[in-house]
């Protein structure tokens, strides 16, 4: 069984390890990712890294338009010049919200988990979802980008009669 690890565990500040196997284990331990990813519906689950189950193998599922995806040793190939700044949350901070600046398009090299090498070309919320998981890889939460780019953190605190979200203005 798997569990969601949340900040402030060091598990999350790992540096993930390269998959060298791709082996009966790893395929059920990313079909259970996905299983505990969809299980998060407000926020919705978009991605869970290895990390935020307390593994350290380099791998993420993700969650492309409708069906999820196992991306294992990915890595960044390029990034475009044009960014976006997105309002960014992770299952593993909770409740918090910030605004983080990323490429709107990449182009990312991973194996799938049939072994298969891929290269794409990202671009709008899927390579939003990779640079996170990718982040996650490497040890790095979204809140650090925000300090890192002096962007505003917020807190979520409920919703209002109409069902929407309402977040309210923090510093860290
Ligand atoms: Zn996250």
């Amino acid at each position: 069984m798997i569990s969601l690890v949340k900040a402030p565990d060091p598990r999350l500040r790992v540096q993930t390890k390269p998959v060298k196997k791709i082996n009966p284990a790893l395929k059920n331990t990313l079909k259970e990712m996905v299983k505990l990813t969809k299980t998060f519906k407000d926020p919705e689950g978009v991605g869970l890294a290895s990390t935020q189950v307390g593994l350290d193998g380099r791998f993420f599922v993700a969650k492309d338009t409708k069906k999820f995806i196992s991306v294992i040793n990915p890595k960044i190939v390029s990034v475009g010049k044009r960014t976006k700044t997105y309002f960014e949350g992770c299952l593993s901070v909770p409740a918090m919200w910030g605004e983080v600046k990323r490429s709107l398009n990449i182009k990312v090299s991973y194996q799938d988990e049939e072994g298969n090498q891929k290269t794409i070309a990202l671009k709008g919320v899927l390579a939003w979802i990779f640079q996170h998981e990718i982040d996650h890889l490497n040890g790095t939460l979204f809140s650090d980008r925000v300090l890192q780019q002096k962007g505003k953190f917020y807190k979520f605190t409920g919703k209002d009669k109409t069902g929407t979200d309402i977040f309210q203005e923090v510093t860290i």
